[in-house]
């Protein structure tokens, strides 16, 4: 079975200001290559809503695909102790544009 393609580059945020380090990940361990927290630290993703503040749902599309590649590096890194997907999903996507409020078991959606 063949693996499907790689999803986007990983070079968002772009550096602010122009001459800092940039808040970009630093694969396959995907800390922040400036701060060293776990990718996105708190700085990505102030710049990242910033820089995709016009453009919402091409910021939910790249968060998802950097999901998709950061799942596949760390369960390549190390199997047994990967994150789980509930907290890759959280990590990478809840945070960003159409989050929806938890619903509570019973209540309607
Ligand atoms: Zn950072």
């Amino acid at each position: 079975m063949s693996q499907p393609p790689d999803g986007p580059a990983a070079d968002r945020p772009r550096p602010y200001p122009g001459h800092a380090a940039p808040h970009t990940p630093l694969r396959p361990m995907w800390c922040c290559r400036s701060c060293g927290q776990p990718w996105p630290c708190s700085t990505a993703r102030l710049l990242l809503r910033n820089e995709y503040e016009d453009n919402p749902v091409s910021l939910s599309i790249y968060l998802c695909g950097l999901l998709y590649e950061a799942t596949r590096d760390l369960y390549r890194l190390n199997p047994a102790g990967a994150p789980s997907p509930t907290d890759m999903f959280t990590r990478f996507v809840a945070w960003g544009p159409y989050r929806r409020p938890p619903v509570s078991p019973g209540e309607e959606c």
